[in-house]
């Protein structure tokens, strides 16, 4: 076993000793020693070498049980710690509002033993009488339960993009490799997706079989292209850690490869395409999808004379025409080129030459600074503006009840706002003062009107009671619309991909009021939030809503995420004219001070 490995199984056997019932302080203790091992620069053997203790809170028994893992695997280390409860039990310690106590009522007393069990149980009204779990909780877990197994099988846009990018760049780099590309939903910029996809050239499909082997720690299985089973629960006996298999399936013209591998703490399934070069930009049309796309281009295509075959040829009066690539391809179905955005559904219906692009982004209008929880001051806020040819940025710091992270006081606005004026005079960009105000849980805002009203950009966000009824949450943010500072409204729906649900929220009574005062929702660009999605982005847009797509930057590399937002953006059709940061300066605080006046 690897270093990862050892220390996810740890963490496992840790989390079913909780469920046991161990003493909270030894299993707090033992997750401190799996992070500890985690974090350290030296390999298992080095750490089994040293002495207990010589790596903080990496005592003996920890030592005891990595030699276990390393001889027994983790059936051994469980057996040794005469633990009982079934490794997937372990999962529904991710769910919200499960601790360790309701884990073993539910594991113990009811045989509920993973969270496909639980969906069940809650299916069939069977948790009703579960001391704790009253209506809402239940409502709260149904939701977090859905993005839990849903999770299982797919990987976040957050992680899925980078890993892309990072597996082209390295193919990129091979001699045999003509082109590669990401493809697939990635491309698209859905959400989440079963595999993260990738279309290669190559002059030797065996080379990248090997490639695919060695592709990062493999901890794949061959299973007929099954859902992959993540962690440990597939480690038995039987099971060779050290030869990780990849799926080949093949068609005449094409090789598929599927790859299960280790990611930011999850898995995920890689699919490579492999085509001869020829035929590159038809696969990497056809693998991008969404197949109605596809197959309208083809529709058109045939409508002028063109047949698209089925393995990938296309084909006009007998004789097989070469394309270099997909704009060609759309040059001859008498199409403008579509950005994978907006291929899906009904997205042929857009105007692409008018949609939003990076270049349009004249400024960012949500960023912290060390005010607050960001990592640079406000003049490095603005240098990192200043360097991506920026004409504006905003410094949007939190408000006082997120005590967390840092929230200003109205004392502390103040003295930013003097800072400000020092760094604005010798900024050669403008800089707004603003602020993220949190949304208290009864509707009324963090800071005093007065305050707010003096902020040139007022940012109003929901970061605390998110699982409200949705009648109460509605009304919540309601009342911040109808509130005369505020501008926008920061990640509306509070959803965190893969992790956390949208807040049930009625978004279209929101979205009425919100245009009917000058309120926008913020397109939230990071990618783990990408929030508002685009169903709303369209319906924003058809109301005549001006939408900001903001960073939400804590740090220097996350003003790079305007790249996804404006992506995103694409997705809701949104066109230049339709986003708030693509006005000139004045125009903007032409807008934003009207907003008030209305
Ligand atoms: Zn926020
Ligand atoms: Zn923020």
């Amino acid at each position: 076993m690897n270093k990862r490995e050892i220390v996810r199984c740890l963490r496992l056997a840790n989390d079913l000793w909780a469920i046991e019932g161990a003493n909270p302080f030894r299993v707090r203790a033992h997750e401190r020693a799996a992070e500890a091992i985690l974090e350290s620069p030296l390999a298992i053997e080095e750490i089994l070498a040293l002495p207990p203790g010589s790596i903080r809170g990496v005592g003996r028994e920890t030592l005891a049980m990595i030699r276990e893992l390393q001889e027994h695997g983790m059936s051994g280390l469980l057996g040794r710690m005469r633990i009982t409860t079934p490794v997937d039990a372990a999962e529904l310690l991710r769910l919200p509002g499960i601790g360790p106590k309701t884990a073993r009522r539910l594991v113990h007393d009811m045989g509920i033993c993973s969270p496909m069990e639980l969906k069940q149980a809650l299916a069939s009204g069977a948790l009703r009488e579960v001391p704790g779990l009253g209506v809402s909780r239940l409502a709260r877990l149904r939701r977090e339960l859905d993005v839990l197994l849903e999770r299982k099988l797919s990987t976040p846009i957050a992680a899925a993009w980078p890993l892309a990018c990072q597996l082209v760049q390295q193919l990129e780099a091979c001699p045999c490799v003509q082109r590669a590309a990401v493809t697939g939903a990635a491309r698209r910029l859905a959400s989440m997706m079963p595999t993260v996809d990738l279309v290669v050239a190559c002059t030797d499909t065996r080379w990248l079989t090997q490639w695919a082997q060695s592709m990062g720690e493999l901890v794949s299985r061959s299973d007929g292209g099954g859902p992959v089973r993540q962690g440990p629960a597939d480690d038995g006996p039987d099971r060779n850690q050290d030869t990780p298999s990849v799926t080949v399936a093949s068609q005449d013209h094409l090789h598929r490869l599927e790859v299960a591998l280790p990611w930011a703490g999850e898995s995920a399934r890689v699919r490579l395409y492999a085509a001869d070069a020829t035929r590159f930009p038809q696969v990497w049309m056809r693998t991008t999808g969404d197949s109605t796309h596809q197959q309208v281009v083809a529709a058109l295509l045939a409508e002028n004379g063109v047949e698209w075959t089925a393995d990938d040829r296309l084909v006009r009066g007998g004789k097989v025409l070469t394309v270099r690539d997909e704009a060609d391809l759309y040059r001859l179905a008498g199409l403008p080129f579509y950005p994978p955005e907006v291929r899906e559904g009904r997205g042929v219906l857009c105007d692409v030459g008018r949609l939003i692009q990076q270049t349009d982004i004249r400024g960012d209008l949500h960023v912290h600074t060390n005010w607050s929880d960001g990592l640079l001051s406000i003049s490095q806020v603005v240098e990192a503006a200043e360097a991506r040819g920026y004409e504006y940025v905003a410094i949007t710091d939190h408000s006082r009840s997120l005590t967390i992270a840092g929230g200003l006081t109205p004392e502390r606005v103040r003295q930013q706002a003097r800072e400000i004026a020092q760094v604005r005079a010798r900024s050669r960009i403008k800089i707004l003062h603003g602020i993220e105000v949190d949304i208290l849980p009864d509707g009324r805002l963090d800071l005093p009107d007065g305050v707010l009203m003096e902020l040139d950009l007022v940012i109003a966000s929901v970061h605390s009671a998110l699982h409200q009824p949705r009648a109460q949450l509605t009304e919540r943010v309601l009342a911040a619309i109808e509130h005369p500072a505020v501008h926008v409204i920061g990640h509306l729906t509070g959803r965190l991909l893969g992790r956390r649900s949208a807040c049930d929220l009625d978004t279209g009574r929101l979205l009425q009021r919100a245009v009917e005062l000058g309120v926008m929702f913020e397109l939230n660009a990071n990618p783990n939030r990408l929030d508002i999605a685009e169903d709303l982005l369209r319906e924003a847009k058809s109301q005549g809503m001006k939408v900001p797509i903001n960073t939400d930057a804590h740090h220097e590399p996350e003003f790079n995420h305007m790249e996804y937002g404006v992506r995103m953006a694409r997705r809701g059709w949104l066109y230049r004219e339709d986003v708030l940061n693509t006005l000139p300066y004045e125009e903007l605080m032409e807008r934003l001070r009207t907003k008030r006046h209305l």
